[in-house]
């Protein structure tokens, strides 16, 4: 069974919040099988190297986003996982002391349509007294479907998705998005048995506002998954009809009142104090009535209705069109001559690899992402016997010092008459790239200058995108059926998903 969860890594996205410690407690202290890795996501704009280690956590590697929200958090941390399962907990739980050992037994002898495995949240609630509306909603974690609190999932899986939509901007509905694209597959979620606490966050008293921007996220849901996707996800849809009715009957008050309709606005004004009063009572009754929580319902349940139909309206305006998720590739291959570097033709001198403008910069938000990155180089020199194989070495080795570091490295020394499988435009480079790195082509793209990049790139089921230079042949750049005109185009279109 160890050799089970040797197989899974462990994510863990966190903005440092203090309940952190109390996670990296529990993951150190409690036995069992350890993961292959830990990797705990920094999300945090900036401030201080967070300070996780401890002795008896698995192995540990902390990346950073710079602040991107929960949905790239984790998309960076199953990106940089290597294993077949990829576990993500919220750093604001707490996992039983046979956690480990009853993920092993959760992941082992899944078949293949099982893509996820989700775990069992436990809320404390208060023993002595009603839970407050804050304590209720935190409660209906337990019984929700699908949520990042406990779930693994196949790195194939989430690699075939492109991960978490990064358009949802909070830790809301972005789980159920993707548990809802997984199911589209033909792929199954399941339920583990392994049991994480997650205690109840404490918050100030207007919380229940701030949550009211999910609404525009509901939105968001209902474009990429249609009319029925409340019932899939089990999210239901609680009193965004009440509220806009609610709304309108206040606004009606009071655009009657201006219009010197008294009566008529007496009884929007009516209708909107008795519609408040109602909510208002729905969300005391099941609660503690006592003062400050009662003073908190009442004032919130005045604010909430034009909240949440604000929010809504908002996700109305900004969501009017969507496409599918594609999320950025898993893989990008770059052409060296032209593309990375200037072109010399046959260089064998380390000293005139010059890259071109920008290429740092947009290797490294590929690398930030935790997108992976390679080159693709014809070297028909060697052939010609014009460079030595030691001289295109030299030349990648520094190649690797300035845009570096690659996680692959492809050359071809034959020349075109050779009849290699390597050559560009062959497809051998690019499958022996995603061979080695264990990606699917299909989620693999090809940055070049020249045709024969792009072609070889269809070849091999992978994605060609052209960026020309001056000397890059009209046909070619007609050709093409993606194209940019910088590497940063370039990559601002593949972090897109435009590709
Ligand atoms: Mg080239
Ligand atoms: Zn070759």
């Amino acid at each position: 069974m160890p050799g089970r969860l040797e197989r899974s890594s462990v994510v863990v996205p966190t903005i440092g919040r203090p309940s952190l410690d109390a996670l990296l407690d529990a993951l150190a202290a409690a036995p069992g099988p350890r993961p292959a890795e830990l990797i705990l996501v920094d999300d945090r704009p900036s401030g201080a190297p967070l300070r996780p280690e401890r002795p008896g956590l698995p192995p540990l590697r902390v990346v950073r986003t710079g602040g991107g929200g929960p949905a790239r958090a984790r998309n960076l941390g199953w990106r940089t996982a290597r294993t077949e399962w990829v576990a993500f907990l919220d750093d604001d739980v707490v996992p039983d002391p046979d956690w480990y050992g009853q993920l092993a037994d959760d992941l082992a002898d899944l078949g293949p349509d099982v893509a996820g495995s989700q775990g069992r949240v436990r809320v404390p609630l208060p023993e002595d007294r009603r839970p407050t509306d804050w304590e209720r909603s935190t409660a209906g974690l337990a019984t929700s479907s699908w949520i990042t609190a406990d779930l693994a999932y196949r790195r194939a899986a989430l690699a075939a998705m492109g991960g978490f939509d990064e358009r949802f901007p909070r830790a809301f509905r972005e789980d159920s998005d993707l548990a809802l694209r997984v199911m589209d597959t033909g792929s199954r979620l399941v339920r583990g048995r392994r049991r994480i606490t997650h205690p109840v966050r404490p918050v100030d008293r207007w919380v229940s506002l701030r949550v009211q921007a999910g609404n525009a996220d509901d939105v968001l849901m209902r474009r990429l998954h249609g009319r029925g996707w409340r019932a899939r996800a089990d999210a239901p849809l609680g009193r965004r009809p009440q509220h806009l009715g609610v709304t309108v009957a206040a606004l009606a008050a009071g655009g009657l009142a201006v219009a010197g309709r008294r009566r008529a606005a007496g009884l929007a004004a009516a209708a909107w104090l008795a519609g408040t009063a109602e909510f208002a009572w729905a969300r005391i009754r099941p609660g503690p009535r006592n003062r400050p929580e009662v003073a908190t319902m009442l004032a919130t349940s005045a604010l909430i209705p034009p909240l949440a139909t604000w929010h809504w309206l908002r996700g109305v305006r900004q969501h009017r069109r969507v496409t599918r998720w594609r999320g950025a590739p898993d893989l990008v291959l770059f052409d060296r001559d032209g593309t990375l570097v200037h072109d010399f033709p046959y260089n064998g001198d380390p000293d005139w690899v010059r890259p071109v403008d920008g290429a740092r910069e947009a290797l490294d938000r590929l690398r930030t992402r935790g997108v992976r990155l390679g080159v693709v180089s014809n070297q028909s020199g060697v052939a010609r016997g014009l460079i030595s194989r030691a001289q295109v070495d030299a030349c990648n080795a520094r190649l690797a010092e300035l845009l570096g570091p690659f996680d692959t490295v492809q050359v071809c020394p034959h020349g075109p008459d050779d009849g290699c499988a390597c050559r560009k435009p062959a497809p051998g480079m690019v499958k022996a790239a995603c061979a080695e790195l264990d990606v699917d082509p299909a989620r693999c793209v090809v940055v070049g200058d020249i045709g024969a990049d792009v072609e070889a790139a269809v070849a091999a089921g992978a994605v060609g995108i052209l960026v020309p230079t001056p000397v890059t042949r009209r046909s070619e750049v007609a050709a093409a059926p993606h194209r940019a005109a910088t590497l940063a185009a370039a990559v601002d279109a593949l972090l897109a998903g435009a590709w």
